[in-house]
């Protein structure tokens, strides 16, 4: 098969691996729908029967049941071609849509949103290659929510969720740091088009749920304007309430610059508040479902929330191995404690920060409000002048080193 362009249609084929298989027939006999079927050589799926549906995941006692591939719908692996392999086919290249045509609203926030390291730049050198672009307005893909939970405490006043789209049979490859955008449907009070949302991606790259084709996003409420006004987010209210098994069109992906490194030995310096965590937990789950793979290197994450009750992913953090993850968390209006940010718990590990701050592998990432990026600048600057480093000198050469990602609204 060859190189595909972004406008093609795509889909997820399922495919069994003949290499690994072990013709066990536990699959054949577990297919609801009977969409697998075998000869004296191979086990193969019929692309225009499987739904799926990963009946057949759980009982395959080897793991050759799961694998996919992403095809042209019109050219997808017959049922002749599976039975005559004796391997699995390399995947195919998808041809990413340029960044040239990512639509000008949506390349103007990323402007904004990394002004700090004075627009965007290149991602880590190990960084996987991002696909961007691949759906738009005109052909957006169509995710299934598979769920949303509230990840605040009821009574907590900022109702934060996580959200899990299912893509099912339509191949939507993210990385960890990426965005996908979001449009509300119905009319702004201008009777145009709502303006598209993006949110960043907080599942890691194989999928909230490996093997399932699904996408975490991590949303807020919004019910106040900049002002503290009472205001109703379009767009997060519409994400918020949504329903499982709602449908909803999703443009994208976005994003080829905050990317993580994946060379052995890469650490990551994660500094975030609020929803800005999206990112951060996309890349911390990541590395934690690969930690026995990989030459571990370090995570130091500064965390800034209200308070606890209102800190995403507050639980699950708190339960990861203390070698695994240094965790400074920063709440700033936690009751009877005094006003703590992201900047101050630098301050406060100001040698950790400029050790990793020195070492060539790591590579630091900053996501979550605008207002925080100057403190958290000043911080830099101030631990950096404690150890004898010079910030404004070291700060270029984080950029053309491409180890400082900035991502800010
Ligand atoms: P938030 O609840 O408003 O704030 C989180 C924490 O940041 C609070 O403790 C807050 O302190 C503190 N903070 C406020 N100003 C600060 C400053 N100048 N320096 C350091 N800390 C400061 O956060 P949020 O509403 O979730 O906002 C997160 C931001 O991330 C939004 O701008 C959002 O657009 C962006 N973002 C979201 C996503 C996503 O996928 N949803 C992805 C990337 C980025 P106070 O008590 O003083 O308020």
């Amino acid at each position: 098969m060859a190189a595909a362009a972004p406008s093609a249609e795509f889909s997820r084929q399922h495919l069994i691996d003949p290499e690994v298989c072990i013709r066990c027939n536990t699959c054949e006999a577990t297919c609801p729908i009977h969409a697998i079927t075998h000869d004296s050589r191979n086990y193969v799926v019929d692309f225009a029967i499987c739904n799926a549906c990963n009946a057949c995941l759980s009982p395959c006692p080897t793991g050759a049941i799961d694998h996919w591939r992403q095809v042209l719908k019109s050219t997808a692996y017959t049922l002749d071609e599976q039975l005559s392999w004796d391997s699995l086919p390399p995947p195919i290249e998808l041809e990413p849509g340029s960044q040239a045509e990512v639509p000008s609203e949506i390349r103007e926030l990323t402007e904004i949103a990394t002004a700090g390291q004075g627009g965007p730049a290149s991602p880590p050198w190990s960084a996987d290659h991002s696909y961007v672009n691949l759906y738009s307005l005109a052909k957006p893909a169509i995710a299934t929510v598979a769920g949303n939970y509230r990840l605040t405490a009821e009574g907590a006043s900022a109702d934060i969720r996580h959200i899990v789209l299912d893509f099912g049979n339509t191949v939507f490859p993210v990385l960890e740091g990426q965005t996908l955008g979001i449009v509300p449907p119905g009319l702004d009070r201008n009777g145009r088009l709502h303006f598209v949302r993006l949110y960043s991606v907080a599942s890691p790259r194989d999928g909230e749920r490996p093997g399932y084709n699904n996408v975490a996003l991590t949303i807020k409420r919004v019910t106040a304007d900049h002002e503290g006004k009472p205001a109703i987010g379009v767009g997060s209210n519409y994400m918020c309430d949504l329903a499982i098994g709602d449908q909803l069109k999703v443009v994208g992906p976005y994003g080829a610059s905050f990317l993580m490194p994946n060379h052995p030995g890469s650490s990551l310096m994660m500094i975030c508040t609020g929803t800005g965590s999206a990112p951060m937990r996309a890349m911390t789950e990541r590395r934690r479902r690969r930690r026995a793979l990989e030459e571990a290197g370090e995570l130091l994450l500064f965390f800034g929330a209200r308070a606890e009750e209102e800190l995403p992913y507050f639980g699950p953090l708190m339960k990861l191995p203390k070698e695994f993850i240094d965790i400074n968390f920063a709440f700033s209006r936690a009751p009877n404690q005094p006003r703590k940010y992201v900047q101050d718990r630098i301050r406060e590990r100001a040698e950790k920060v400029v050790q990793m701050l020195r070492d060539e592998n790591c590579y630091v990432y900053l996501c979550g409000l605008k207002g925080m990026e100057e403190g958290v600048i000043d911080a830099f600057r101030a631990v950096c002048h404690e150890h004898g480093q010079n910030w404004d000198e070291l700060k270029p050469e984080l950029l053309a080193k491409s180890r400082l990602h900035i991502e800010t609204y």
